[in-house]
């Protein structure tokens, strides 16, 4: 919280370095800013009074200095049907992001945000239609993660950066934030469980590679064509189909872990199996994952296909060696599913909100 006249600093996304350094603007020891790290992120502290290995009057001074969190929860909504859960946050400056948690199996999943907004407009994507508003902070994004824990009392064991906005653009920070959630002293969900998504950002692509990032990374393809792509994604006229695939194969022969491509079926538009055919040639060679993720309306513009388009479609995918998984969404009833996130919020449909 912030109050009074001194604005304290909050300590959330930073990483050893910056702990390190804002100890030592304190006149502590270095280590002592490795100790803040431990208990923030390994121990999920949520004040600096549980921190008992620190004497209490060093307690109390980062208490007057410091602050451990940045947003604030302002909505929780869940599904009826399923343990899912769609939380909204308010950021320090007052605009709003959400993030979503699933369960399934033994995973538990959080879908984070990583911008408030989307620059790239994709004709099917609520978050595209609102525009890009700001980029958010490693703190921003990583406090996402230690809310949806301490209000559900579990463990996250699985990240996927797929809520609102574009990961690869806003690289520093959303890797920055991937390196302290993999932290064995951070929160320490393994690099292999966190995912980043992207629309195909390929300097970004080739950035991630050359850096010998670790986490998964995901690629939203949802079309076979330049013609199509690019009309249900604008950023396909800068990066089309030939050089996002040559940035992929990149990836492919220097990452071991496989790529995951994502494709958003849409009746009439993507979804014929001159498309499967199509989709299959084009990803000849490339160890991969597919997820077919029926279309979730935001309006009145796209359809998912029926049932038996989607199997027609299917059909022709089924002798690559590729994994291929179809995303039944999840949480529907509180429009939880991608690209549906934020523009629902405020208009009375949520079945269940919860306000804090
Ligand atoms: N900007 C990144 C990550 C966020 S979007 C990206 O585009 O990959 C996450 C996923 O949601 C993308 O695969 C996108 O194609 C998908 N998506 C967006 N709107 C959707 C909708 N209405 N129905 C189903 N999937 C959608
Ligand atoms: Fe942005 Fe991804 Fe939505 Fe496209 S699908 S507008 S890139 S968030």
């Amino acid at each position: 919280m912030h109050t009074g006249a001194m604005e304290r600093t909050c300590l959330i996304g930073k990483d050893r370095a910056e702990l390190e350094a804002f100890a030592l603007s304190l006149g502590l020891e270095a280590y002592r800013g490795r100790q803040l790290f431990h208990w923030i992120y390994r121990k999920r502290a949520t004040s600096f009074e549980e921190m008992t290995n620190l004497k209490k009057s060093l307690r109390e001074q980062l208490a007057e200095k410091a602050e451990l969190h940045l947003l604030r929860l302002d909505q929780v909504q869940e599904s009826r049907a399923e343990p899912t859960r769609k939380f909204l946050f308010r950021l320090p400056d007052g605009l709003a992001v959400e993030t979503v948690y699933m369960e399934d199996a033994d995973r538990r999943t959080i879908c984070i945000s990583s911008q408030v907004g989307c620059a790239l407009g994709c004709d099917f994507c609520a978050t595209g239609r609102m525009g890009f508003v700001r980029n958010l902070t490693a703190g921003e994004m990583v406090d996402q993660i230690l809310w949806v824990e301490r209000f559900l009392a579990t463990e996250i064991t699985n990240v996927v950066v797929m809520g609102m906005g574009e990961p690869f653009l806003n690289y520093d920070e959303v890797l920055k934030a991937a390196e302290i959630i993999a932290d064995p002293e951070g929160i320490a969900i393994g690099k292999r469980r966190i995912t980043i998504s992207t629309s195909g950002i390929v300097p970004a692509i080739y950035r991630f590679v050359n850096e010998k990032r670790r986490f998964k990374l995901a690629v939203s393809l949802n079309a076979t064509t330049d013609e199509v792509r690019s009309q249900l994604m604008p950023i396909n006229r800068k990066y089309p189909l030939e050089k996002l695939l040559e940035a992929v194969r990149y990836y492919a022969a220097h990452n071991h872990n496989r790529i995951t491509f994502e494709y958003i079926l849409i009746r009439g538009v993507n979804d014929t199996p001159e498309d499967a055919r199509r989709l299959k040639k084009l990803l000849r060679g490339i160890p991969c994952k597919i997820n077919l993720i029926p279309y979730n309306p935001i309006d009145g513009r796209y359809h998912a296909p029926d049932e038996e388009d989607l199997q027609r479609f299917i059909r022709p995918l089924l002798s690559m060696p590729a994994a291929i998984t179809i995303r039944r969404s999840k949480g529907q009833d509180i429009s939880a599913a991608c690209g549906q996130l934020y523009t629902e919020v405020g208009k009375g449909k949520a079945k269940a909100a919860i306000l804090v």
